[in-house]
Formats: C-alpha cells, sequence, structure tokens
C-alpha cells in the first residue's frame, strides 16, 4: 500500500509517501517515496517538495489556507513529470495517515477515521487548543480532496502513553479536578518515543516485555520517557507539552506562581504569559539569542557568550535531572536512547548531559559519541558502561504510516 502521512501544524504541513504493508513491515522493508514541508500556511508559503533522494525543489506558492496547501502537494504528486515510482494517479494513493497531538483518555491506539472519531478529536481541542484544531484541517482537507472512500487513520501523539500508572499521570490536585475535567499528565512524542524503543528491540534482539529503556527526544520539543516491559510509564511532558524538559522556546517545568506574580507585577494577561512559557522561554529566553541548539554552540563556543552558556548548561542540567529520576524509578535502566534534531546531532550535548554519571554505570565512548551525527543509529557508549547509551533517529511518519495499514486492513498493533 502506498500511504500518505500528513502532519498539519498551525501554519505548516509535512507529509511522507511511503509504501508498505504487513509483509514489508515483516521484513523492515518500507521506502520512503517522496516527503514535503509547507511553511508558512497563510500568506507566500515555502515549499519544500522531494522524490525519493533526488535534490528537493524549493520554491514560494501564496498558499490561503491547509486545504490549498494539500491541493498543492496533490497537484505535484500526480504532475507526470514528478515521476514519483508506483504513483501514476490518485488511486495509487490507498490510504491517509494524520498525525493527531491529543487524544486525551479516549484513544490509546490508532483509529479508521469515522464521524465519531472526529469528534472525539474535537472534544480533545479543549486540551490541546493550538495542535488538534490544525490535525482536524488536514483531516478535513484529506476527506475533500482525496474523497469520502479513501481510509484515513488518526494516529495519536498521546496513545503511547496510555499506559502511565494513576501514580505518574495524576497532579497531586484535588481529585474532583481529574473527575470532572481529566486535568491529568498524558505525554507527548509517543511515536518518536514508541519508534525509538521498536528500533531497540531491533537493534538489541529484545523482546518487548524485557524492554527497560530511557528514552530521550530533543529537538524543538523535548521530552523524556521511562519504558518498563515495552511501555511508557513515566513521561516529561504534561496535560499539555509544556511540561518537563526545557526546549527550544517552551520553559519546561515552573512553579505555577510565577503566573500569578506576573500578572499582578506587569498587568499581563494569562493568553500573554502563555505565549511567553510557550513561545519566548527555554533555550531562546534565556539566551536571549535563539532557539536554535548549533547556533547556541556557536556562540558559546567562538564567542564565549555567557548567556549561550548557560542556556546549554541549564537544558543539560534538566535532562540529566529527569533520566536520574528515571532510572530511580525504573531500578535501574538497561539503555538510554537519544532521538530528535539535538539528541541526533550534537555529541557535545550527550556528552554534557551524561558526564559524571559513571557511578551510575554510565560510560561514554567519545570517539563513538563524536561520530553519531547526521542520521545514524549507533551505540555511543564504551565496551565497559554498564548502561548502553545509543542514539536511534526518530521516524515518526513510519510509525505513522504501519499504524495506518494496520488500522485500515484490521492488523494487530503492536506497542
Ligand atoms: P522539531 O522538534 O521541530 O521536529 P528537530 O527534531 O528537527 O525539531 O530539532 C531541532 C533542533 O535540533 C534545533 O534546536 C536544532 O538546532 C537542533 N540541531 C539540529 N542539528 C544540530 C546539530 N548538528 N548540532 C546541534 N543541534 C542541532
Amino acid at each position: 500500500m502506498n500511504v500518505f502521512v500528513l502532519n498539519c501544524g498551525s501554519s505548516s504541513l509535512k507529509f511522507q509517501i511511503i509504501e508498505t504493508d504487513a509483509d514489508l513491515i515483516e521484513k523492515d522493508a518500507d521506502r520512503q517515496l517522496a516527503k514535503g514541508l509547507i511553511e508558512r500556511i497563510g500568506s507566500e508559503a515555502i515549499v519544500t517538495l522531494q522524490v525519493g533522494d533526488n535534490p528537493p525543489f524549493r520554491g514560494a506558492q501564496p498558499l490561503r489556507d491547509h486545504k490549498a496547501a494539500l491541493a498543492h502537494v496533490i497537484n505535484w504528486v500526480m504532475a507526470p513529470e514528478t515521476h514519483i515510482p508506483g504513483i501514476s494517479g490518485l488511486s495509487d494513493i490507498h490510504a491517509v495517515g494524520h498525525r493527531v497531538v491529543h487524544g486525551a483518555e479516549r484513544f490509546k491506539g490508532s483509529h479508521l477515521i469515522d464521524k465519531s472519531v472526529i469528534a472525539g478529536i474535537q472534544e480533545c481541542i479543549d486540551l490541546a487548543p493550538l495542535h488538534n484544531p490544525a490535525n482536524l484541517k488536514g483531516i478535513f482537507a484529506a476527506i475533500e480532496l482525496f474523497g469520502p472512500a479513501m481510509p484515513q487513520v488518526a494516529v495519536f501523539d498521546t496513545a503511547f502513553h496510555s499506559t502511565m500508572p494513576e501514580t505518574a499521570y495524576l497532579y497531586a490536585l484535588p481529585y474532583q479536578l481529574y473527575r470532572r475535567f481529566k486535568i491529568r499528565k498524558y505525554g507527548f512524542h509517543g511515536t518518536s518515543h514508541r519508534y525509538v524503543a521498536f528500533r531497540y528491540r531491533k537493534l538489541t534482539g529484545k523482546q518487548r516485555k524485557e524492554t527497560n529503556i530511557i528514552t530521550v527526544h530533543l529537538g524543538n520539543g523535548c521530552s523524556a520517557c521511562a519504558i518498563r516491559g515495552g511501555q511508557s510509564v513515566d513521561t516529561s511532558m504534561g496535560m499539555t507539552p509544556l511540561e518537563g524538559l526545557m526546549m527550544g522556546t517552551r520553559s519546561g517545568d515552573i512553579d505555577p506562581t510565577v503566573i500569578e506574580f506576573l500578572m499582578h507585577k506587569e498587568g499581563t494577561s494569562v493568553d500573554e504569559i502563555f505565549s511567553t512559557l510557550n513561545k519566548r522561554s527555554g533555550l531562546l529566553g534565556i539566551s536571549g539569542l535563539t532557539n536554535d541548539m548549533r547556533d547556541l554552540e556557536g556562540e558559546a563556543e567562538e564567542h564565549q557568550d555567557r548567556r549561550a552558556i548557560l542556556a546549554i548548561e541549564m537544558f543539560c542540567y534538566r535532562v540529566k535531572k529527569y533520566i536520574g529520576g528515571y532510572m530511580a524509578i525504573l531500578n535501574g535502566t538497561d539503555a538510554i536512547c537519544f532521538a530528535g534534531g539535538i539528541g541526533e546531532n550534537a555529541p557535545g550535548i550527550r556528552k554534557r548531559i551524561l558526564g559524571n554519571m559513571e557511578w551510575l554505570g554510565v560510560e561514554i565512548d567519545d570517539g563513538r559519541n563524536a561520530k553519531a551525527i547526521r542520521g545514524r543509529e549507533m551505540l555511543i557508549s564504551s565496551d565497559t558502561s554498564r548502561v548502553p547509551v545509543y542514539v536511534i533517529p526518530t521516524n515518526e511518519e513510519l510509525i505513522l504510516a504501519r499504524d495506518t495499514v494496520r488500522a485500515v486492513k484490521s492488523l494487530p498493533f503492536p506497542g
């Protein structure tokens, strides 16, 4: 089957076309046929489109909404000069898989989209006002443009964490608030943590039940996950993606009193404060320079910029603290796995996070660590390290495509 994987953000659309099916999954032989990204939807959009490993096409195009952006992609996919192997018409796309950010307690796995699933995603908007509406725009646009007969599947970021126990997911608030409003930790990046755990099993030959690891996704958004017996038992993001680690522009954990304090001191509205916590904090907020880790490392190294150094130190300190906490709740860990743009490409950051943890059995091999860049799956710990450390480049789109096939063909879903 050729699956069109769609990931819609508030002003962006990412897609991949992946050839996959039960036998290809079995052989790990799925094939990415094309991919692309449209940014700044709503104005002069920036379009990047690529077939296989060919050089990408980049251009600008006025695209007023997600439907116009998807129509642009479909026209490109179908154009005879595009030449995507195996695709000459719309009938060569067999299903669409959507990334949906928040599934709350309702969605514990991936689902074939029908009216009730759409209503369920709409009900979760309260919990994810920034994300679910964009995901729904993608779903509605795809139903319209691919036609109602095209099977569409929703894959939720929260689903992998639905196995967390109450002890981990409840906030210590009056219990009625959980009962009435479902205020609790849900966790995100679930497809990424799930993919990394799956690859860890492939690399080590372990069974799901034997998978006791810590996965750390460090991109623009960052989260850590404690996995016991192949299932998520705790994760750092919360009811929304704002909780937990320090991120590119998000604060991560803060004392909630800061919000009230700022409201009084500066007369700022709640919306304005949350905008600061989501968009002007984290690496950007502390450095005052950028949310981009590459640039921060450059500033720290070339100009010894004090706040760039501070931002990097705080970032790594927070990750170390979560890893330490998860080692405690897991009774030790069989491995630590890094993913995400920073986790996959920044040896200096990985070293800083896991330095001085020899007493916990973690020893980084500097040579291996330096080589683990640009999407290389690698062991980066020394041979004497009691806890192996891996870099495992994430591939959320592959999980989306595979779950789409499974949902369409009623195949079982592995975790
Ligand atoms: P998103 O969460 O938006 O998918 P990514 O996973 O692509 O983001 O990660 C983006 C982050 O990865 C940025 O902070 C970027 O600076 C960082 N990054 C990418 N390459 C490198 C590198 N070579 N060294 C350090 N940081 C990097």
